[in-house]
């Protein structure tokens, strides 16, 4: 599929130069087989993926924004030796690589202290492997967190923790998820911290010390309103109207600059991929929206925010937050043993 090219960026009528705050893009990796598994759907067991059809049109979209962004890779698909020609082509543009834990289950902060070890260990293990990049961030799958996961994080020598959500409409679209959802009640009950809680909602929306020695990043969402802004969101209400998407992206960089708010943006593979790409998607939100059309919207966000600020990978956003990222990695020899 050929990527079209942007729109130009609609002219700065504040006359305001770029904003130094500093401001990051993200992509969770999360790959077929993780959705249907969320969903309770069959056919995820032997792991299909979609990532070599989804990262070149990723990839390409970043590389014509000018842009380098972190990609939060799930270990099990770096274990998958069919993954590994895609995943190698992150690092081989110079994106970051950070970590998304082994199985992408949202009941994370459910795991006993031994099954969060062996989530870490296998998951930096199958990424070094596949990538030759040791994670220095993380994020929960489904925004799902502990303390017992930051002192891991910690433990294992990792600059950043990305795993908040601060917004107001999470727990409502969980909801709207076991409304859909045909999970037994048991299963339900384990995803009952799926898109955070309402106590994220209160959470800054800049970097800060979340515990001494870790960084927290937080996914950006409206300030003020704490309305979700990321690409699956605006793509959502591009269903009903793509007026109302642009309309509600540029109410979020104007709050962001009146409140000194430096984004970060998190993507989706879905947002470079429709249901004729992947028929078992067809569930998903704005699935019948084209590619295309989906991909001209992450261009103009991605337009935008270079406009304003000089977006980055989470790294730079830690570094330019004032943290020192150059602490000393753990030894690679237990990774590449662990092999
Ligand atoms: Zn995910």
């Amino acid at each position: 599929m050929e990527i079209k090219e942007a729109k130009s960026a609609p002219p700065n009528f504040l006359f305001v130069p770029v904003s130094h705050s500093p401001a990051s893009i993200s992509i969770d990796l999360d790959n077929q087989w993780a959705y249907l598994k969320t969903q309770g759907l069959p056919g995820w067991e032997s792991f299909p993926s979609y990532l070599d059809m989804v990262l070149p049109r990723i990839l390409e979209t970043l590389r014509r924004s000018g842009l380098r962004a972190t990609f939060f890779v799930v270990g099990k698909d770096a274990a998958l030796e069919k993954n590994h020609t895609a995943l190698r082509s992150i690092a081989e543009a110079w994106h970051e690589i950070a970590n998304h834990s082994f199985l992408h289950e949202p009941w994370l902060h459910l795991y006993s202290q031994e099954e969060l070890q062996a989530d870490f260990h296998q998951s930096e293990a199958a990424i070094f492997h596949a990538t030759g990049t040791q994670p220095r961030g993380f994020r929960g799958p489904g925004f799902s967190t502990s303390t017992a996961v930051r002192a891991m994080l910690i433990e294992r020598g990792y600059i950043y923790d990305a795993s908040l959500f601060p917004t107001v409409i999470g727990v409502f679209a969980r909801q709207y998820f076991f409304m859909t959802s045909k999970l037994p009640a048991e299963e339900k009950k384990r995803r009952s911290k799926l898109y955070g809680s309402l106590a994220d909602a209160l959470s800054p929306l800049t970097p800060y010390q979340i515990q001494p020695g870790l960084l927290e990043i937080p996914v950006t969402t409206m300030p003020v309103f704490r309305t979700p802004v990321h690409l699956s969101y605006l793509l959502f209400l591009g269903q009903f109207s793509m007026l109302l998407a642009h309309a509600y992206w540029s109410m979020f960089i104007l709050l962001c600059r009146v409140t000194g708010v430096g984004p970060s943006l998190l993507l989706h593979p879905t947002d470079f991929l429709d249901g004729q790409d992947v028929p078992e998607m067809s569930f998903f939100p704005a699935m019948k929206t084209p590619a295309e059309k989906k991909i001209a919207l992450v261009r103009h966000t991605l337009s935008t925010l270079r406009e304003h600020w000089l977006p980055g990978t989470m790294l730079d956003h830690a570094a330019k937050s004032g943290t020192n990222i150059e602490r000393p990695l753990r030894s690679t020899t237990a990774l590449k043993n662990s092999i």
